[in-house]
């Protein structure tokens, strides 16, 4: 369980642009955006990465986000949008309460986000043993 600034966003301790809000979600406009309406959508449930998150918690996540989506896209005029979920240090995380970023992409605006990664060869017997144990874990 993590106390983050969002823990003290969604108490009130802290002020923030509130876009949404229900029982188990806040969404809020991100203070260093990278786009114009670039809004972080936080469950309430103080859990640090995606792994933590309850299943309550998740399914009050995966209602909202598309909802925040639309609106996202329709305030803002953004043909196109990435969502972007950073869990732990190495993956980028910072504020260690899980949270999904709502990112508008506007055609000539260089918000300097880029999509690339060096794909390499993949083993099959290592893969399937390697899907063997998630499955088993689930
Ligand atoms: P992360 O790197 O953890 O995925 O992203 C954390 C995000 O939270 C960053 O984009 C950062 O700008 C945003 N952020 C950090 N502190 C605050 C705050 O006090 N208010 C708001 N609205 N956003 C914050």
């Amino acid at each position: 369980m993590s106390d983050s600034i969002f823990s003290k966003i969604i108490r009130g301790e802290i002020p923030c642009h509130r876009v949404y809000q229900d029982e188990s979600v806040l969404a809020f406009l991100d203070i260093n955006p990278l786009s114009r309406g670039h809004v972080l959508v936080v469950p309430k449930e103080p859990a640090a990465t995606m792994a933590d998150l309850s299943d309550p918690a998740a399914a009050g996540l995966g209602k909202a986000l598309p909802r925040i989506c639309r609106a996202v896209v329709k305030a803002t005029g953004a043909a196109s949008y990435n969502l972007l979920q950073n869990n732990g240090a190495d993956a980028g995380q910072e504020v260690m309460h899980v949270h999904v970023h709502v990112i508008p992409r506007y055609p000539e605006d260089d918000t300097g986000l880029r999509v690339s990664w060096k794909p390499r060869a993949f083993d099959h017997d290592a893969g399937a043993e390697l899907a063997r144990k998630i499955a088993r874990l689930l």
